[in-house]
């Protein structure tokens, strides 16, 4: 048996903040607000994760106005989504994530995003693929006020 699961986030970008996108701090001249560290490609990912296995969304399992969220690293969500899908007698087959930015440029990033998302999920890194879009400029991505993050994934039986 098989399970499809999609997932989308959005986070504002602001002066002042880092920028964790994929688990990884990456350098730029904003990062995004968020209660918890905003990784919003991570978010996408376990909203993907938790469709699949149809139990909610990231907001039921972590709520924002939880404080022992603020400012969490989302890794640590993403490794208990993924212990959540195990409990299902689930696995993952493959995942996709797409980000949506404007800058920086995400492609001397991406091998470290899947060997860091890889090493949480506790899965091969072929079987996570990341990769990073403009808008061409247009809308809020396209003028830099916040990154989108898209991600699906296919689970398996065990
Ligand atoms: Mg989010």
């Amino acid at each position: 048996m098989i399970r499809i699961g999609q997932g989308y986030d959005v986070h504002k970008l602001v002066e002042g903040r880092e920028l964790w996108i994929c688990g990884i701090k990456i350098p730029h001249t904003h990062g995004l607000l968020g209660h918890s560290d905003a990784d919003v490609a991570i978010h996408a990912l376990c909203d993907a994760l938790l469709g699949a296995i149809a139990s909610g969304d990231i907001g039921k399992h972590f709520p924002d106005t939880d404080p022992r969220y603020k400012g969490i690293d989302s890794k640590l969500l993403l490794s208990h989504v993924m212990k959540l899908v195990r409990e299902n007698k689930y696995q993952l087959a493959n995942c996709d994530i797409t980000i949506c930015a404007e800058a920086p440029k995400f492609r001397p990033y991406i091998d470290d995003m899947r060997k860091t998302l890889a090493s949480v999920m506790e899965v091969d890194s072929d079987q996570i693929s990341v990769k990073a879009t403009t808008t061409e400029k247009l809308g809020f991505t396209g003028r830099r006020e916040g990154i989108s993050a898209l991600a699906v994934c296919l689970l398996t039986k065990e």
